[in-house]
């Protein structure tokens, strides 16, 4: 994920835009960020940040979007979570019975 977050010809960070331009050209909402630079206006398109979780079992759960928890409790259908806690730091979420741990997937997967 090469995530671009300055403006190339300003050197300034750029802002997220809350919808995707006109003129974008490159995927749609689904799997993209857009954003801009607030001197130039150039828009640029980075890739949705996607979470992957894996259970205790090593089962993996692929594409879970922006809000890995969210999306688990609605592929297992259930309504409830606990956090999982490993050396005082949430590292992912115990759901129906899958103690799931959340990270973000290496460049290229
Ligand atoms: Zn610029």
């Amino acid at each position: 994920m090469n995530m671009i977050t300055k403006c190339e010809r300003c050197n300034v960070n750029l802002r997220q835009r809350k919808t995707p331009p006109k003129t974008a050209m490159i995927g749609d909402e689904k799997y993209y960020d857009y954003w801009q630079c607030p001197i130039c206006k150039t828009n640029y398109a980075n890739p949705k940040q996607s979470y992957m979780a894996v259970d205790q079992y090593g089962k993996y759960e692929q594409s879970l979007g922006a809000q890995p928890k969210e999306e688990l409790l609605k592929r297992y259908n259930v309504k409830t979570s606990q956090p999982l806690i490993i050396d005082g730091r949430i590292v992912g979420w115990v759901i129906a019975g899958h103690w799931f741990t959340v990270f973000l997937p290496p460049e290229g997967l």
